[in-house]
Formats: C-alpha cells, structure tokens, sequence
C-alpha cells in the first residue's frame, strides 16, 4: 500500500514527502481507511509504530474540506495523558498539515494558561489537550465542545494508570454524542475495553499483531547486576562503548538527580528528565537532547511516557519498570518506524519476579549478557516464562 491509495487530500500527501514518508506502517493500512470510512475504532498500537499519524492523518483529510472554526470552537479533540505527548502529538498535527489551512493547540497544566486561552479565541480545528487542563478551561467558558465532531483517546491505558477515568468520562459527557471515537491503547486490557464499551458503543477494533508488541528491529538485552553496583556499570558501558546517545530510565526523581551526579563525578554529563523540574526546563531539556547537544537523559517513566525522538538509538533500563507494560512502553522509545534500536535493562536479585512478568509478556526471555568485572555477588535466578504472581492468577488481566 501506498499512501497515495488512501484518498487522502493531496496536501496532506505533500506534507507526507516532505517528511520522508515513503510508506504507511502497519498500524496506519489497518486503521486509515478504517477511520475514512467514518467508523467508530479502538485500535491496539504502542507508539513507536506510526499509530500518531494513523489518525492525525484522516482527522486532517476531514477538517480540510469543511468550514472554518467559530470563536472558542473545535473541531477534533485529542486527549492525551502528559504535556510532552501533547506536545509532541500537536508538532505531528502542524508538520501533517503545513500545506492545509488548518489551526491546532497544544493544551497543558503546568504552565500559565492566559496564553493558551488566547489562542482559542478565534477557535481551532485541532485541539491535543490533556484532561485536567481542558476541563478547567471549559469551566472557565475558554472552550466549547458543540462544534466537535471527532474525538481520540491516545494512549488509553496510560490514561487509566494516571487516574483520568473520571476526567475522561466528564469530557466525554459533555461532548456531542454523534461524533466519531477513536481510542489508541498499548493494549486493550479489561480497563481499557470497560472505558471504551461505555463511549464508544460499537467500534470497528484493529491490533498489531501481539508478537509485533516486541518489534524485532530492537534488539533487547539485559545485565545482572547487583544493586549497588549499577551507576558503575552505567559509566563503565558509556565510557567502554562510547554511546553517542541514551535514554536511561530510572524510578525516582530523587534517584534520577543522584545518578546524574554519579555520572558527572566519573566525567559524563548527563541531565535529569522528571516531574519536578519546570515545564520550560523539561521542554528545552527534550530538545537539547533531540539535538544531539545532551546525549544522556535520565528520566523518570513518568515524565518520559510519549517522548518522541527520531532515531534514538538506545534505551537503558536502569531500574525495571512495573508493571510490564511499561516495558513494552518504553523500548518503544528506541526503533521507532522500523529504525534499529537497542534496549538495554540492568536487572538485580530483587527485580527476578518483574523481569518474569515482563519476559512472560513479551512471550520470550530477554538474552543476558555478561560485563566482565559485574558479576552479580546476588545472582539472578534463572527466568520462568508465563508466569502469573500470586495476586493475579484469578483475576482477567487483559
Ligand atoms: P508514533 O508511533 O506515532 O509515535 O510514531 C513513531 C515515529 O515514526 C515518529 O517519529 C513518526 O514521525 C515516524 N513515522 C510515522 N509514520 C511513519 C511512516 N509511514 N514512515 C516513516 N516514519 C514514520
């Protein structure tokens, strides 16, 4: 398939060579035409596998041939869970419709809200929006929902692990009832199909094929390693390796902070990525990082849920992230459109059960390799696949 065989509006088309799309990914042959069509969709797709552009791309060859906004108007809403993918979704959306005219909004917490309130005066026709944010500016009369006639829920499962149920079910009352839903999700787990079954009453449902979950041009691998062992470990594979570039995910922000001064003590520069640096820090951190001028970001899985960077070429697991997911999540970051990637974890006695889950997951085990010099005192015992932890063997857990 072609893009060209979608039907699309040919400015969007343009735009999409200017990007340097050749060809649809997976996630966008199945859900494009699915979409065109006016259908109801939840789609499985982690990000990573062009799922953005899968419905940013028909929004646009909607909203290009009807009629311009009203003040404080919108016509697509996309809901997001965090700031960056907000906007990380909205750049998407501008580069897609450079050759349209068409307006869109990133809209966020976390930062003074007059501006964003100015630029919906004269209404938009994109919004991407996360939920608490919009909900107080439509409690403040800033936006209004009749004109909306298209709604996605991105990334639905990190929704719900975030606690935007209710949000999300306020906004969704108060959204026209005949408009088209479409709900992305890493998977549809029992939640997300609850969310959906009460929004979204007849869909058309799509996935990338579970095997697909673990995209084969990333090659996985992991390190035992005792605890206290690790930020040495770390230095030791930057300095040995020469990285150009790392996204190191860490569980805390306090531990973020402490591994960048570990790191910098051994001579490497690295930057903390997390929820209590500032917004404008956080913007201009992604972008130095995008731009080659920090090459290590240690980040919290939190704050760096959505990042998109072109051809990262590697993510390291410093702790385990929980529950498994999470792992799928984040290798995601690295061998984005078919890029190769490198995804590596540190794994400690005390991770064992996670890194059954996460393997169980995966539906393989995740190859060890030795560090010469980090061997673990506390070795890691050997992995069982299709495990189930204790809490959950009775419990339908997808
Ligand atoms: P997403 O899963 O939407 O976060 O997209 C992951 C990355 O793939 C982004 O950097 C996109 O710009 C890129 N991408 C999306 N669709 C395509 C495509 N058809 N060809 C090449 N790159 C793409």
């Amino acid at each position: 398939m072609s893009f060209s065989s979608f039907n699309l509006n040919p400015a969007i088309l343009t735009a999409l060579a200017d990007v340097g799309y050749s060809q649809p990914t997976d996630i966008q042959n199945k859900a494009i035409p699915v979409i065109m069509q006016g259908n109801d969709l939840i789609a499985a797709a982690q990000t990573g596998t062009g799922k953005t552009a899968s419905f940013v791309l028909p929004i646009l060859d909607r909203l290009s041939s009807g009629q311009t906004q009203k003040k404080k108007r919108v016509r697509a809403l996309i809901l997001v869970p965090t700031r960056e993918l907000a906007i990380q979704v909205n750049q998407k959306v501008a580069d897609y419709s450079q050759h349209l005219d068409l307006t869109s909004l990133a809209m966020y917490g976390g930062v003074d809200e007059s501006q964003q309130k100015q630029a919906l005066i004269d209404g938009v026709d994109v919004l991407v929006a996360t939920p608490g944010r919009l909900l107080d500016m439509y409690a403040k009369r800033a936006v209004y929902f009749e004109e909306v006639d298209m709604l996605v829920i991105d990334e639905a499962d990190r929704m719900l692990d975030m606690g935007f149920i209710d949000d999300i079910n306020r906004i969704l009352d108060r959204l026209p009832k005949d408009i088209q839903h479409l709900l992305f999700s890493a998977t549809l787990s029992h939640r997300v199909r609850e969310l959906a079954k009460s929004a979204i009453p007849n869909p058309k449902e799509i996935s990338i094929a579970a095997n697909q979950a673990s995209k084969s041009n990333i090659e996985q691998w992991l390190i035992t390693v005792d605890k206290d062992k690790k930020s040495a470990l770390l230095s030791h594979l930057i300095q040995e390796n020469q990285w150009d570039q790392a996204l190191i995910f860490i569980e805390t922000k306090h531990g973020a902070a402490k591994l960048a001064t570990q790191l910098e003590k051994r001579g490497i520069k690295a930057e903390a990525f997390h929820s209590g640096r500032s917004q404008a820090v956080r913007t201009q951190l992604l972008d130095d990082f995008k731009q080659g001028r920090i090459q290590y970001l240690i980040a919290t899985g939190v704050a760096a849920r959505g990042i998109d960077i072109d051809e990262l070429s590697r993510v390291i697991n410093y702790d385990l992230p929980f529950p498994a997911d999470e792992y799928v999540h984040r290798i995601g970051r690295t061998g984005r459109a078919n890029a190769k990637g490198e995804a590596i974890s540190f794994v400690s006695k005390d991770n064992f059960k996670n890194l059954c889950m996460i393997e169980s997951r995966l539906g393989h085990l995740i190859e060890r390799r030795d560090v010469a010099g980090f061997e673990p005192k506390k070795p890691v015992p050997i992995s069982i696949l299709n495990y189930v932890p204790k809490s959950k063997r009775n419990m339908d857990n997808q």
